[in-house]
């Protein structure tokens, strides 16, 4: 189990998806068991959605599209085991 305070020194890296996976799914388990850092994960996401968003207005986000891959790889992934 990850501290907060390692948690965060991975946050941005975690939101901009370049943890290795070993590292994610140990962020991932913090999250789920940590509110105090699932309410700073969400702020700062916003946060980064917001500043992305003024960037390319008309465009999906590319992060939004990783995002959807990844979730629909774990899906798949979760399924075959
Ligand atoms: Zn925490």
């Amino acid at each position: 189990m990850l501290t907060c305070k390692e948690f965060l020194a991975e946050l941005t890296d975690f939101l901009d998806e370049k943890t290795d996976a070993d590292i994610r799914e140990k962020l991932e388990n913090h999250l789920s068991l940590c509110p105090n850092c699932w309410v700073i994960c969400d702020t700062t996401k916003k946060t980064i959605e917001v500043y992305k968003g003024s960037m390319k207005t008309c465009t999906i986000p590319d992060g939004v599209h990783t995002r959807l891959m990844a979730a629909l790889e774990r899906k798949i992934a979760a399924k075959k085991l």
